[in-house]
């Protein structure tokens, strides 16, 4: 084998997978399934760049872990051109139909759509930019041939593959994913039977849909007769609002974007600006601890308490100002303006428990202020981390937003429900709300992916799923590596606490996290114990030596020479 693979088992977790991590010098790939990884690791191989390699373990990801992400979905990428010394971000975040109206997911008498009613069918649709993102970044950065990037995944799809103890699991707990025929047909057995783990499937439309790329390009997807059928399916599956046209589809652009970046201890830490409130948000939690000495203070209660006090301060701020920057005016410097943050840190008491935290007065802030609520997000999301033998890297999130999306599927592949990430409520207290939906927006995300750099070069590539806990996911592992010096496996398979600034300090059970409970409580913290499934990413690169992190909570692996 061209690559040594070391594998361990994660320790102290209810659903311990094996996963790898060890270190490499060449390049490395780090995702949430090992057949993925492997198919960037060839790419790589083969004298690709992390974006050559991006386009097969997508390919495959959509394949083999079909829940989280795929060709129906969309992302947010970091990409990081060596031979330039430029960080791109792109936004590839689906869009609303052109047709989309505030009231989309209210009811005829004017309340909040039941979540799960709005997500399955046509209605929760997005135009989806993966395919689109795909093809900018191997046009910009790829060294390979377009359609050469495609074979690890045709060969999977046609040759099949095995469905994995986690996507058995997901297809037995998914609601309502038996609702429509194509997916029932594809998930379940003919005997109704959810498929098992080593049950083997193979995928004859996606191989269709993969041969029309490769051929033709992202155009194959946009215009054409994969463009057709994604309407079709989506406008027979709606429960009534406009769904996506043949139009939205042709019009839909991935958008370069200016990177979010701020200091944290001498790094500058660079994340994905609006439409994701991930990058702001990750960029304050950590600019609000800068004054608090986390280092002496390690992994345990005292720090758990800074960090969701922190997250406190950040998720007010998120909920009232952030959406799509191309429709409301978001205060992004403001946000995280040193002075603004430092002036924030104050209200952290080390000592006791804040109330729920209000959202500030950014020095930028123009305009008006938009009201915003946090809708519920969901877990059909994937991260992954590459990093190319030229010095290219890559950190990308890829979602089709709940597990298995709007449950609609069509050329083998499922669509998103990301128009769910929109909030269901136009207006609050008279104001219009940030996020609400309108035709041609692009909904709040919390994706965080995210690119550390010291000295003007990258030093880790890191990023999750967990819908709105994405960013506590992102952010404490950003402390543990920086600040604690953990490795990235050791650092994403800690135990997580986090506050979304709802009710309760949020810690996870079965691990070292839930046995600082007693003590989170003594400061005033209300304790809430829960399985927290992140899907944590992460390569470090060190005076040329690439180290790996896998999240044992999910199914993925580090491969790399
Ligand atoms: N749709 C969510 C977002 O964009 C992500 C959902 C997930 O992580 O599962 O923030």
């Amino acid at each position: 084998m061209a690559h040594r693979r070391m594998t361990v088992l994660a320790m102290g977790l209810l659903c311990a997978m094996a996963t790898s991590a060890f270190g490499a010098d060449r390049h490395m790939v780090a995702a949430a399934h090992p057949r993925a990884a492997e198919a960037g690791l060839a790419m790589l191989e083969a004298g690709g760049t992390p974006a050559d390699a991006a386009v097969a373990v997508q390919t495959v990801l959509g394949l083999v872990e079909p829940q989280s992400s795929g060709l129906g979905g969309g992302a947010f990428a970091l990409y990081w051109d060596a031979s330039e010394r430029k960080l791109y971000t792109f936004d590839a975040r689906e869009t609303a139909p052109k047709a989309a109206r505030p009231e989309r997911f209210l009811e005829a008498d004017g309340k909040r759509m039941k979540f799960w009613r709005a997500v399955i069918g046509g209605q929760s649709v997005g135009v989806p930019g993966t395919v689109r993102l795909l093809e900018v970044l191997h046009k910009k950065f790829g060294k390979r041939r377009w359609g050469d990037l495609f074979a690890p995944a045709k060969r999977l799809a046609r040759d099949g593959f095995e469905v994995s103890p986690r996507l058995a699991a997901s297809i037995a707990k998914a609601r309502g994913l038996d609702r429509f025929p194509e997916t029932k047909a594809y998930f379940f057995a003919a005997d109704g039977a959810p498929l098992a783990p080593g049950a083997r499937l193979g995928n004859p439309a996606y191989l269709k849909t993969l041969r029309a790329l490769a051929d033709r390009g992202a155009d194959a997807f946009y215009t054409g007769d994969i463009a057709a059928e994604i309407v079709a399916a989506a406008r027979a599956t709606t429960i009534g609002p406009p769904t996506i046209t043949a139009e939205d589809l042709a019009a839909y652009r991935v958008i370069e974007r200016s990177p979010v970046c701020l200091d944290y201890r001498g790094r500058n830490v660079c994340g994905m600006g609006p439409p994701t409130s991930g990058g702001i948000a990750v960029g304050q939690i950590l600019g609000l601890l800068r004054g608090f000495d986390m280092a002496a203070l390690g992994p345990g209660p005292a720090s758990a308490h800074l960090i969701a006090e922190a997250e406190k301060l950040a998720y007010a701020d998120r909920a009232r100002y952030l959406g799509d920057s191309d429709f409301v005016p978001v205060p992004v410097q403001g946000l995280l303006d040193a002075g603004y943050l430092a002036d924030r840190a104050k209200a952290i008491d080390p000592k006791r428990a804040g109330p729920k935290a209000d959202a500030g007065e950014p020095p930028s802030r123009r305009g008006w202020r938009p009201p915003a609520g946090d809708p519920r997000e969901g877990n059909g999301t994937s991260h992954f981390v590459i990093r190319g033998a030229n010095g290219d890297a890559l950190s990308i999130t890829t979602t089709i937003e709940s597990g298995f999306g709007s449950r609609v599927m069509v050329a083998g592949f499922l669509l998103n429900n990301e128009l769910t990430d929109f909030d269901f409520q136009p207006t609050r207290e008279g104001r219009p709300v940030a996020n609400r939906v309108e035709g041609g927006k692009r909904p709040r995300s919390s994706m965080s992916p995210t690119i550390v750099f010291e000295d003007g070069a990258p030093v880790l590539l890191i990023g999750s799923p967990g819908g709105s806990r994405i960013i506590t996911y992102v952010a404490q592992a950003l402390v543990a590596i920086l600040d604690w010096k953990m490795t990235p496996q050791a650092a994403v398979a800690q135990g997580h606490g986090l506050h979304r600034n709802g009710k309760a300090l949020e810690l996870e059970a079965d691990t070292e996290a839930a046995g600082w409970a007693a003590a989170l409580r003594v400061l005033g913290h209300t304790v809430k114990l829960r399985p927290l499934t992140s899907g944590l990413h992460a390569i470090q690169i060190r005076d040329g030596a690439l180290t790996g992190g896998a999240d044992p909570r999910r199914e993925g692996v580090v491969l790399g020479r």
